[in-house]
């Protein structure tokens, strides 16, 4: 029986099962083949997704308002 656990790759968002024998070493994503470190770090990983949300939030408004100036 392998020990598996669950990451989301950080190219293509999938959600991958890697082997816990690999866990900090050098992965290829299956189904983009992007190379990545495997790491088991889910609370990190939310939260550089909310501050990318934040700065596509700005940039939307930013261009908004470029937009309204002219
Ligand atoms: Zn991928």
């Amino acid at each position: 029986m392998t020990l598996r656990f669950g990451q989301s790759c950080p190219t293509c968002g999938r959600r991958i099962e890697i082997r816990l024998e690999l866990l900090g070493r050098s992965v290829a994503c299956p189904h983009c083949h992007a190379e990545f470190i495997a790491s088991e770090q889910r609370a990190r990983q939310s939260a550089s997704e909310e501050v990318l949300m934040d700065r596509v939030e700005r940039v939307l408004r930013q261009s908004g308002d470029a937009v309204s100036v002219e």
